[in-house]
């Protein structure tokens, strides 16, 4: 089992403290969900566990199995079986998507066993056919103009390829349209197993309807204010924010 813990963690950017001590825990095997209102800090949240420099620590930790992802590089963080959609920027010069996919499986294998190009390519057949996406998207260069949908389809054809232990998936359904929501869950769904957990950010309940969630937290204010299963969501959706803020008697 993998764990990703996070606990009592603070983070500032550009001066401003967004996360006020947060509390989560996601082990291999459950998935998660992080609803919240707009600039509640969750993509903050997201940027701070892969690593990205402009999100600053100033208190609490986060761990992967009991390592101290504050000592480890993005790249150390991957190897450790984290996946952050979006963790590539398609800006990277020169690279194909099949490069990055087959230099990432190997990097999390021993050099001494490495994937034949054989098993590679036999494996992105079947993932690339199970999401319904041409070769030729498979084949592009990571900085050739994907669409907003074919970005998203793309991020779950590299983490069904990465098979990460956790992945962090933030708005991975923003932008689509029906059909492309229904082959991006279906992606997430086929992944589902005890050696995989998920982290699932998103503004919207319609996602959960396809990817139904263990666990389902609200996010206000830099912290995580509630947490229940997947009625939460549906009661939020119900109800809005402001609902909850009132039930809580919060006044943010
Ligand atoms: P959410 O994903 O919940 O909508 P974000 O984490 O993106 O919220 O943003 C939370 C707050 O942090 C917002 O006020 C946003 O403007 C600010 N913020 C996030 N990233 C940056 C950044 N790189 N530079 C400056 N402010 C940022
Ligand atoms: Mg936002
Ligand atoms: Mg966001």
């Amino acid at each position: 089992m993998t764990t990703l813990k996070v606990e009592n963690l603070h983070v500032s950017v550009a001066g401003k403290e967004i996360l006020k001590g947060l509390d989560l825990i996601v082990n291999t095997g459950e998935i998660h969900a992080i609803m919240g209102p707009n600039g509640t800090g969750k993509s903050t949240l997201s940027q701070t566990i892969m690593g990205h420099p402009a999100y600053q620590v100033t208190q609490g930790n986060i761990y992967i199995d009991g390592q101290n992802l504050a000592e480890m590089s993005v790249d150390a963080r991957a190897r450790a079986g984290l996946f952050l959609a979006m963790q590539y920027p398609s800006e990277i010069q020169g690279v194909t998507n099949t490069e990055f996919m087959r230099a990432a499986i190997n990097a999390r294998r021993p050099e001494d066993d490495q994937i034949s190009v054989m098993s590679f390519i036999e494996k992105l057949d079947e993932k690339r056919e199970f999401l319904a996406m041409t070769e030729e998207m498979a084949e592009r260069y990571l900085n050739e103009g994907f669409s907003g949908g074919e970005k998203k389809r793309n991020e779950i054809l590299q983490m069904m390829m990465i098979q990460p232990q956790i992945a962090i998936l933030d708005e991975i359904d923003s932008g689509l349209d029906i059909d492309a929501l229904k082959v991006v869950s279906r992606g997430v769904n086929s992944m589902r197993s005890n050696e995989f957990g998920a982290l699932m950010i998103t503004h919207y309940q319609r996602l959960l309807d396809y990817i139904v969630p263990d666990f389902v937290h609200v996010m206000m204010d830099g912290k995580i204010v509630k947490t229940g299963d997947a009625n939460l969501a549906k009661k939020l959706e119900a109800e809005g924010y402001a609902g909850l803020r009132d039930e809580l008697g919060l006044d943010v």
